[in-house]
């Protein structure tokens, strides 16, 4: 069965600080290297229920490898990851259930090539949630209604643009029933006037309430849908703050750096 996102998490005995309340997503002290790569230095990062985090942060600094590793896609060398106050599980049905309750977009699509709209976004309610085919079909067509592709069900991802296919991949993680959401670089790969047409999906997405983490170079996005703002430089978390703090008035060299060269 479909856990409850917003209903009370499973026991998290007497786990003592920010792992309380309302923290769905918790890093502590998280490390990993490529090799002698040092890209993940002693992260603490805790994102709460219904909360929209962006990372931002310049290429290389970490970002990507961040959500991989909330996803268990990459592993960590050490400190702790907690979703929904379980550490992530190393393998099998366990790892594929995580990997549900955490719906990843990635800036490619991702799409099931060979397969249409329709089933990219039915496959995993079957094999995943055990849903079976009609009411998995039934919650694909009103999901991919909701994102606005509900006319391409029965085509194949290649037939449709850039910004449509994203729509899709959208639909797919959240047909899931996720408890976050993570975004890396959503936007990246797809035509300008395609842009809007995705982060108009995601904030829709974060005004419903889903908690939400989102790397993007997309400011405008950053300011009208974020909570609170991270800003990564060399695997470190530097700022970590609200928009309005963060554009107005960055604390650091790098940061005000960085928006120098993107603003
Ligand atoms: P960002 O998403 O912020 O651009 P990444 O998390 O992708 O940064 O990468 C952080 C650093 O780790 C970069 O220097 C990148 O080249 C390196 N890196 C990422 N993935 C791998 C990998 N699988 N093997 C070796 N180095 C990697
Ligand atoms: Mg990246």
């Amino acid at each position: 069965e479909v856990p409850d996102p917003k209903g009370p998490g499973p026991d998290r005995g007497d786990a003592p600080g920010p792992d309380d309340g309302d923290a769905l997503v918790v890093l502590r002290r998280v490390d990993k290297h490529f090799g002698t790569l040092h890209v993940l230095r002693s992260i603490d990062l805790t994102i709460r229920r219904g909360e929209v985090v962006v990372v931002i942060g310049p290429s290389g600094s970490g970002k990507s490898t961040l959500c991989r590793a909330i996803n268990r896609l990459e592993t960590i060398d050490s400190g702790e990851i907690r979703i929904d106050g379980r550490p992530l599980p190393a393998e099998g049905r366990e790892l594929a259930r995580l990997r549900a309750d955490v719906g990843m977009v990635f800036q490619s699509f991702n799409l099931f090539a060979h397969k249409t709209v329709l089933d990219n976004v039915t496959l995993g309610q079957i094999k995943v949630r055990k849903k079976d085919r009609k009411a998995a079909e039934e919650r694909a067509r009103t999901l991919l209604d909701r994102v606005g592709v509900a006319a391409q069900a029965d085509k194949y991802p290649a037939q449709l643009s850039g910004g449509q296919q994203q729509r899709v991949a959208i639909a797919r993680a959240l047909a899931m029933d996720p408890k976050v959401m993570l975004f890396d670089e959503p936007t990246s790969a797809l035509d300008p006037e395609m842009i809007n047409e995705v982060l108009e999906v995601m904030r829709q997405l974060a005004q419903e309430g889903m908690t939400m983490v989102v790397v993007t170079h997309e400011m405008g996005f950053a300011r009208s849908a974020a909570n609170r703002v991270v800003f990564m430089a060399d695997g470190r978390i530097v700022e970590e703050t609200t928009p309005d703090e963060f554009f107005g008035n960055p604390r650091t060299a790098r940061a005000r750096d960085f928006l120098s060269k993107i603003l």
